[in-house]
């Protein structure tokens, strides 16, 4: 994969307070080595360069439509699991930036296609998809890989998730750790019902990326249902099926520190 060297780079700030002065000195610096900095998103520029932690990364992907223009983050935010740079570090990242030191990590995103009695709607996800039911109710729905029925479900919902999105919503809820580069999508249960009424698989299964997930709310549940994509909640009437999938889109971010990973788990998660 080749990306273009523009010279122009988009640097998305999320409001807080030091992301906007993070903002100001990356942009002094990156102009002084002749880096043009747009005032809006431009669709030329080389990298997108996210200022906050992982929600501003995941809103800045959503907002600029999966752009494939390659991203990197540096971390004013909480967690910041996905913003490898720290702000102290600016001048050693533009450094390695301009020498091509680094490395290019393709990024696999969830897909669902969601079809109601008169419509499908398409939606993507960086970390994960999640079914869950409206006002807190137990959602039943049946369970299908690649056409075979696996379970009839029954608890708050289901979370669908990338191996990016594993160290999110579904780490929180017994998911396992899948490495970015593992082309798998995992279904993870959220409190699951498994009692003399009701039977669902307790823990999380690991599928592969090249099949799909579908799955059928009861008849009576079908306006019950909500969809919950990284964090932003949909609501769709009549469900009859969602599909997932490993989407054919996907984004790069930029790798400068080929252990990051490992070091990262142990330092934000131990
Ligand atoms: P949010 O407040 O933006 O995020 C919740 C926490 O998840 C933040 O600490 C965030 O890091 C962290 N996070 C996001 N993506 C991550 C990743 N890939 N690996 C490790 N940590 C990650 O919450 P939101 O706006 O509702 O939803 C955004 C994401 O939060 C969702 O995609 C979902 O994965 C996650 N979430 C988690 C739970 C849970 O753990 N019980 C519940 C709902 C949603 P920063 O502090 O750096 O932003």
């Amino acid at each position: 994969m080749t990306f273009n060297k523009s010279g122009i780079i988009n640097i998305i700030p999320n409001n807080n307070f030091d992301s906007i002065k993070t903002c100001e000195v990356l942009t002094q610096k990156l102009e002084s080595k002749g880096f043009t900095i747009p005032k809006e998103y431009d669709a030329n520029a080389e990298l997108n360069i996210c200022i906050g932690g992982d929600g501003a990364f995941l809103r800045a992907v959503h907002n600029n439509y999966f752009s494939s223009i390659p991203y990197v983050g540096i971390n004013t935010g909480h967690l910041g699991f996905f913003q490898e740079i720290l702000p102290e570090k600016i001048d050693s990242f533009i450094d390695n930036y301009i020498n091509d030191a680094y490395f290019i990590e393709e990024i696999f995103l969830v897909e669902a296609n969601v079809c109601t009695k008169t419509d499908c709607i398409n939606l993507l996800g960086i970390n994960e998809i999640v079914i869950k039911g409206i006002e807190s109710k137990v959602v039943h729905l049946e369970v299908f890989i690649d056409d075979n029925h696996l379970e009839k479900f029954s608890g708050d919902g289901l979370i669908v998730s990338t191996p990016v999105g594993s160290t999110a919503y579904n780490y929180s809820s017994a998911g396992c750790i899948v490495y970015p580069t593992l082309k798998t999508l995992q279904l993870t249960p959220l409190s699951p019902i498994s009692s003399k009424a009701y039977r669902s698989l307790l823990n999380s299964a690991i599928i592969p990326g090249d099949m799909t997930i579908k799955i059928k709310p009861e008849y009576l549940y079908e306006n019950s249902i909500l969809i919950i994509n990284d964090g932003v909640q949909n609501k769709y009437d009549d469900i009859v099926e969602v599909s997932f999938n490993m989407s054919k889109t996907t984004i790069f971010r930029l790798v400068f520190d080929k252990d990051m990973y490992w070091n990262n788990l142990k330092s934000k998660f131990l």
